[in-house]
């Protein structure tokens, strides 16, 4: 090994986003982005990746040990990490001025997704089949709002069994990885927010296929 090699090996920069499948290769990878499968209608990603600040892949790391000590053979299943700027910039162009601006961050805060904190993700079971939540993931309206949960469960818009699944999920990344939920989407997890969130990372707009 030469010694420029060594220097190199020694001072490279810490890489600024990690892949989910090199932290665990069980995640289920389905992000919709990359497919015109989703609200937009068109594809937005050039690749199927989930891609997070290291610190936050670790995170998920441990709400996936959570899930195999305390629900042995359900995995998790990514729907979204990272999304470059300007791909919310595209998001915003088509919601503004609509009843699903609500549903979409606006860029010039940025969402938590473009500092690479933030996962959209759902279970799948042992035989690899996606957990019926009671909605769809992207669904918009308030059957996929947590704060509703125990008002449509009483209503019968929400199956017993479809609260659980949510909560099951909840645990996993708020007890077991401590991400923080959010109270209209139960797909949504971030790491930090606010000032603690912009305090440790900037937003990136790094295209998707460009992080080794
Ligand atoms: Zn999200």
């Amino acid at each position: 090994m030469t010694v420029s090699f060594l220097t190199l090996m020694l001072f490279a920069p810490a890489p600024v986003l990690v892949d989910a499948k090199d932290l665990d290769v069980r995640f289920v990878i389905d992000i919709r982005y990359a497919t015109s499968d989703n609200f937009m209608h068109q594809k937005l990603y050039p690749v199927a990746r989930c891609l997070l600040r290291p610190e936050v892949g670790a995170m998920l790391g441990r709400a996936q040990r959570y899930l195999d000590q305390h629900h042995h053979g359900y995995v998790l299943m990514l729907k979204d990490c990272y999304r470059p700027h300007s791909v919310q910039l595209q998001m915003w162009a088509v919601v503004k001025g609509t009843p699903q601006q609500a549903y979409v961050a606006d860029p010039t805060p940025g969402s938590v997704h473009n500092f690479g904190a933030a996962v959209d993700l759902t279970l799948a079971d042992a035989g690899g089949h996606e957990v019926d939540m009671g909605t769809p993931y992207d669904f918009f309206g308030p059957l996929a709002e947590p704060r509703h949960e125990e008002r449509l469960l009483k209503e019968g818009k929400l199956t017993a069994a479809e609260v659980a699944a949510r909560k099951m999920l909840r645990d996993a990344m708020v007890k077991g990885g401590g991400f923080k939920a959010i109270p209209n989407e139960w797909w949504h997890f971030d790491a930090w927010q606010g000032k603690a969130l912009r305090a440790k990372y900037e937003i990136l707009d790094v295209p998707l296929d460009a992080i080794r």
